[in-house]
């Protein structure tokens, strides 16, 4: 472990360690002063928000690393599973054609006008019948 871990890590366990007896020290003083059943819905209601503020710094997080939802990327690649799934369908040959030479996975909806990656989107074509469809 490097030095300026372990000093961060000692950091955060003193941080951790006077919070929790500062709140040690409220809750025995809120105890003595207000009823049992108050202070433990105050308990609650604090882990309550902690839990709240906990899952929306995680949100911030992802969104931070991926982007929102809407606009992540979407992969051109065909899964391997997919691949598999249209090979079996196709019967190893190219669909237009019956070839066994040269097969390509054809997006049936191009992928540049949205077409998906679902096996339902995906053929199996021979290279003159792939090469032949994009010339159309
Ligand atoms: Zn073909």
């Amino acid at each position: 472990m490097k030095a300026d871990t372990a000093n961060k890590l000692i950091g955060w366990m003193l941080i951790v360690l006077c919070v929790g007896a500062v709140a040690y020290a409220v809750i025995l003083w809120l105890f003595a002063t207000l009823p049992a059943w108050l202070v433990w819905v105050l308990i609650g209601f604090a882990v309550l928000v902690a839990i709240g503020t906990a899952m929306a710094a995680a949100e911030e997080y992802v969104t931070k690393q991926l982007g929102p939802l809407e606009t992540r990327p979407r992969s051109r690649y065909i899964p391997n599973d997919v691949k598999a799934e249209a090979m079996r369908r196709d019967g190893g040959r190219c669909r237009k054609c019956g070839s066994t030479k040269e097969l390509h996975f054809d997006h049936i909806i191009p992928y540049s006008r949205g077409g998906t990656n679902d096996v339902g989107n995906i053929q199996v074509l021979c290279g003159r019948c792939n090469r032949r469809k994009s010339n159309r």
